[in-house]
Order: structure tokens, then C-alpha cells, then sequence
């Protein structure tokens, strides 16, 4: 499978080396591949340029959002959520048209300093945004509630904790479903929450997740839904 990952921070990059790792071509976007390689600071999370990373990834090629929406047959939206409409508007709808997009990104808004808020929040989501803005895409919303390491390999986390999914299409679920399966996570932790309006709830635990990270001193944690019984 050619999978397309929207984004070069950690996200992005944790997410394209696991696809790589498990045997898929990998490409992953970027708004001028030009500018982006020539990046020498670490990122604002401190991350090291891409370009280092790509170096020791060499399967996994950079390419401008557009050309890589153009490559991938499935996409994974891992850009700032203030931006990724725009990211998506320059990775061009006609590319998109009838894909699967894997969406993990979080609304958060800085633009009253730290913590973040959420925009939109309550009555909206990204989610819902990004499903009504593409309406040819089939929005998944899945893997925002935990750090980018846990994505890719839940056992960081001991004993039994879980990942939900918000979609309006049974057919992408079932396919991000399996997905989640191949990185790790059990069948029984994926939790089907519904369409994607309930992407709402999966956006909105990003304050309690922020406070947890502040209160417990790291990011190795996750969600436990004590009594579920459903896999998605
Ligand atoms: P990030 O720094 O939030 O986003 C980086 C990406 O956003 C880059 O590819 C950048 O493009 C793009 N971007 C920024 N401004 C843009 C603009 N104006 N137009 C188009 N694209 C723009 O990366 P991250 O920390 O990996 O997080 C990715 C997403 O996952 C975020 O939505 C975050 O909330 C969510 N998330 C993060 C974690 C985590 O562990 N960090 C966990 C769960 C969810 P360029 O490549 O061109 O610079």
C-alpha cells in the first residue's frame, strides 16, 4: 500500500517509519521540500531537522503536499491542526478524491499561550471540519489521544488501554481498524465511538491528556475504558 503522511514533526515522521518498517511505500508531505531540507534548527518541539531523519530512513522519500497526496492510495493528516485545511487545500482536492484519510491531528490554539485551547471545540471538531471541507475524503479520526511513540507501539503502556476511531464510513474504519492491529494494538482496544462528530469527544480529552502529562512528568500513559467490550 502507498501511504501519504501529511506532515514532518514527530507525528509524522513516527507514523511514516513504522508504515516503512512494516513493508508500504511511504512518502511523506511538506509545503516546499526545498525550504524544508534546508532547515539546520531543531523544530519547536526540539526535534532534529527532517533532513537528519531522512537519512536514516531512506526509503521514505519528501515530497510537496500535492505531489504526495498525488502518491499516496491512503493519507494520514499529521500537520499543526490550526493549519491543516490549508494543508490540505495545497495538498489539492482532485488528489484526494475518494481516499481514505487517517486524521490525527488536535485543533489546539497557542494563541493565548500555554496550555492550549481547542478551536474548534464543543459543537465542532477538526474532524467534522476536515469530513465537511472534503467531502470526498473518508475521514478516520483516530491515534490523537496519546503520545506519537504509543502510536506505533502500545506496549510502551502496560497492561490494557485503548484507541478510538470516529468515521462515518464502515469500510475506512474496518481498513484503519486493521491498520491499528499491524502496529500493535490489540483488536479489543480499538473502541468504534461512531461517525465522526464524536471526534468531538476524542479532541476534547486533549486538556485532561495536557494536565496528566504536566501532573505524571512524561507521556507514556494512555486511555484504559475500564468495561469495554467492543472492537471496532
Ligand atoms: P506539528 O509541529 O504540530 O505540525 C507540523 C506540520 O504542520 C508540518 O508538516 C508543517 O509543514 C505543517 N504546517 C504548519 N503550519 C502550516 C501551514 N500554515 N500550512 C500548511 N502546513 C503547515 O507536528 P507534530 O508535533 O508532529 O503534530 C502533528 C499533529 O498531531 C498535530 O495536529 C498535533 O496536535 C497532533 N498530535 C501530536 C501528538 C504528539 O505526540 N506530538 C500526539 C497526538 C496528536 P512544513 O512541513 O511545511 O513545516
Amino acid at each position: 500500500m502507498r501511504y501519504a503522511v501529511l506532515g514532518t514533526g514527530i507525528v509524522g515522521r513516527t507514523i511514516a517509519g513504522k508504515l516503512a518498517a512494516l513493508g508500504h511505500e511511504v512518502a511523506i508531505g511538506t509545503r516546499d521540500v526545498e525550504v524544508t531540507l534546508a532547515r539546520t534548527e531543531p523544530d519547536a518541539y526540539g526535534n532534529p531537522p527532517i533532513a537528519q531523519w531522512l537519512a536514516q530512513h531512506t526509503q521514505v522519500r519528501l515530497l510537496s503536499f500535492a505531489d504526495v497526496a498525488t502518491f499516496g492510495e491512503t493519507v494520514v493528516n499529521t500537520t499543526e491542526g490550526a493549519a491543516s485545511l490549508q494543508a490540505l487545500e495545497a495538498a489539492g482536492r482532485d488528489n484526494l478524491a475518494g481516499k481514505i484519510l487517517i486524521d490525527i491531528a488536535n485543533p489546539l490554539d497557542f494563541s493565548a499561550g500555554m496550555p492550549p485551547s481547542l478551536n474548534p471545540v464543543n459543537t465542532d471538531s477538526l474532524g467534522e471540519q476536515i469530513q465537511r471541507t472534503f467531502p470526498e475524503l473518508k475521514v478516520v479520526k483516530t491515534l490523537n489521544t496519546m503520545n506519537a511513540a504509543i502510536m506505533v507501539e502500545p506496549s510502551r503502556v502496560t497492561g490494557e488501554h485503548n484507541v478510538f476511531v470516529s468515521g462515518n464510513d464502515t469500510g475506512a474504519k474496518k481498513f484503519v481498524s486493521e491498520l491499528l492491529t499491524s502496529f500493535g494494538w490489540p483488536e479489543g482496544s480499538v473502541i468504534d465511538l461512531g461517525d465522526i462528530t464524536t471526534a468531538r469527544g476524542t479532541e476534547m480529552l486533549l486538556p485532561i491528556w495536557l494536565r496528566l502529562w504536566g501532573a505524571l512528568g512524561h507521556a507514556d500513559f494512555n486511555f484504559h475504558i475500564q468495561g469495554a467490550r467492543t472492537g471496532a
